[in-house]
C-alpha cells in the first residue's frame, strides 16, 4: 500500500473505508445524522457492487426459500433506495419481477410443488404464451413477484458528487498500517466497508470469509421488451441505457479474478439455446463477492478495538442487507441501539481475540 498522503479534516468523527454499497448506505445515515465524516475510496471499475446486477430476489435456490430476514430487509431496502432517490433527484429502483422458465421438468415440478406454500412471492405466469417469439421454454413459466431491480452504478456515482461536495471523499486507498494523521485523542473511529480487500484487513481477517467470483456479460438484445428480468439457468437483467446484464458465475476455485474466455464461451451457447432474438455481446466483467461461511453479514464494532468497525460480508445479497444493516450500524454507532446478534461482528469475539 501506498503511504498515506491526505490529512483528514480535524473535525471528523469518523472515517469510512469504501464506497461500495456498503460504506455508500453507512456514510448517507451517519452524514444524515449529523456526524462530520470522511470517506477513502480509490477509484476501481471491477468492485462488487460495480459489477453487481442490481437485483432482489425474494426467494432463492433450487429449493425456492425465501433468503434470510426477506420480509425486513426487502421492504426496508425499497424505502431506502426511494428516499435516496429523492435526495439525489435521479431514478434508482424499479420493480421488475423474475420470469423464470424452467429449465428442466424437474424444475418446472420443483416450482409447481411450492407454489401452493409459497403464495406471497411465487405465481405462474399470466400469459405464458407470449414469451415465443423471445426464447424457447418447453417446461413453462413461473414468476417471482415482487423483485427489484436498483441502478448501483448511478447510486454509488451519485453519492459520491454528494461526498464531494460536502468535502468528504478522500479519492485514495487507507493505508492501514501508517492511518492518516488526526488530531483527535482516541483517534476517529474508523468503519471498515472494503469488501473483498477485508480478506486482508489485518483487523478482521480471521473472520469466516470464502472466496465467491462471478461473470457476467453485457449484451445488446434491441426488442426485447424491458418490462421483467428473465431466467433459465442464467439471469438476463435490464443493465444501463438499452443493454442487458448476463450472467452470473458462483464460483469459489479460480486461478483468476479477471473474465475468463470459458465463461464466455459457456454463456454464449446458453443465450443461444434460450433466446430466439439476435444480440451481441459488448462487454464481459468478473468480480469477486465479499461472501462468507454463514452467509450472515459482519456488523458492528472490533470485540477489542472499540474504535474499529466493520460493514462487511454481504456474499451475493449487498443490494438488500446493505441498506438495512448499514441503517442499524449508524444508529448503533450514534444512539448505542443494538445491531442484530445474527450479524452482530462481537459473535466472534474469540475468533478476533486471537
Ligand atoms: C457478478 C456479481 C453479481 C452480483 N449481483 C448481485 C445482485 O444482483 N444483487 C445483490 O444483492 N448482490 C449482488 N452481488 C453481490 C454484491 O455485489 C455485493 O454483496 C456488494 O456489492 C458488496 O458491497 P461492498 O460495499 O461490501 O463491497 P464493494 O462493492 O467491493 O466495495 C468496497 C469498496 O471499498 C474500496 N476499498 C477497499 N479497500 C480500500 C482501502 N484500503 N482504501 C480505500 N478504498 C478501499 C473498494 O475499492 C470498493 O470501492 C453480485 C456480485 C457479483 C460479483
Amino acid at each position: 500500500m501506498s503511504p498515506q498522503s491526505a490529512t483528514i479534516d480535524p473535525a471528523a468523527e469518523m472515517i469510512i473505508v469504501g464506497q461500495g454499497i456498503c460504506g455508500t448506505f453507512l456514510s448517507y445515515y451517519l452524514h444524515k445524522a449529523g456526524k462530520k465524516i470522511v470517506v477513502y475510496d480509490a477509484p476501481r471499475p471491477d468492485t462488487a457492487s460495480k459489477v453487481a446486477s442490481g437485483v432482489i430476489n425474494p426467494v432463492t435456490g433450487r429449493r425456492i426459500v425465501r433468503t434470510w430476514m426477506i420480509e425486513e430487509v426487502m421492504p426496508f431496502a425499497v424505502d431506502a433506495y426511494r428516499a435516496l432517490e429523492q435526495e439525489l433527484n435521479v431514478q434508482l429502483i424499479e420493480q421488475k419481477n423474475i420470469l423464470d422458465f424452467h429449465p428442466t421438468a424437474q424444475m418446472q415440478l420443483a416450482f409447481e410443488e411450492r407454489l401452493p406454500q409459497e403464495t406471497q412471492y411465487l405465481k405462474k405466469s399470466d400469459h405464458p404464451a407470449q414469451w415465443q417469439q423471445y426464447f424457447n421454454y418447453p417446461f413453462g413459466i413461473g414468476e417471482t413477484n415482487p423483485c427489484w431491480l436498483m441502478d448501483i452504478n448511478t447510486l454509488l456515482m451519485e453519492w459520491r458528487k454528494q461526498l464531494k461536495q460536502h468535502n468528504q471523499l478522500i479519492e485514495e486507498t487507507y493505508n492501514i498500517d501508517n492511518p492518516p494523521a488526526s488530531t483527535l485523542n482516541p483517534p476517529p473511529l474508523t468503519i471498515f466497508c472494503d469488501g473483498v480487500a477485508g480478506f486482508n484487513n489485518p483487523f478482521f481477517k480471521s473472520l469466516p470469509y470464502t472466496r465467491m467470483k462471478g461473470e457476467a456479460l453485457i449484451v445488446s438484445i434491441p426488442h426485447l421488451p424491458r418490462t421483467n428480468m428473465y431466467k433459465q439457468g442464467l439471469n438476463i437483467v435490464p443493465w444501463k441505457g438499452d443493454l442487458w446484464w448476463v450472467g452470473s458465475s458462483y464460483e469459489w476455485n479460480f486461478e483468476t479474478t479477471a473474465p475468463t474466455a470459458s465463461f464466455k464461451q459457456k454463456t454464449i451457447a446458453q443465450l443461444n439455446s434460450f433466446l430466439k432474438l439476435p444480440y451481441t455481446v459488448i462487454d464481459h466483467l468478473a468480480s469477486e463477492r465479499p461472501a462468507n461461511m454463514e452467509r450472515r453479514p459482519f456488523v458492528g464494532l472490533h470485540p477489542l478495538l472499540p474504535h474499529i468497525g466493520i460493514l462487511n460480508g454481504m456474499g451475493t445479497k449487498g443490494c438488500s442487507l446493505a441498506p438495512y444493516f448499514a441503517h442499524q450500524l449508524a444508529a448503533h454507532l450514534v444512539n448505542n441501539e443494538p445491531i442484530n446478534p445474527l450479524a452482530d461482528v462481537q459473535r466472534f469475539t474469540k475468533i478476533l481475540s486471537r
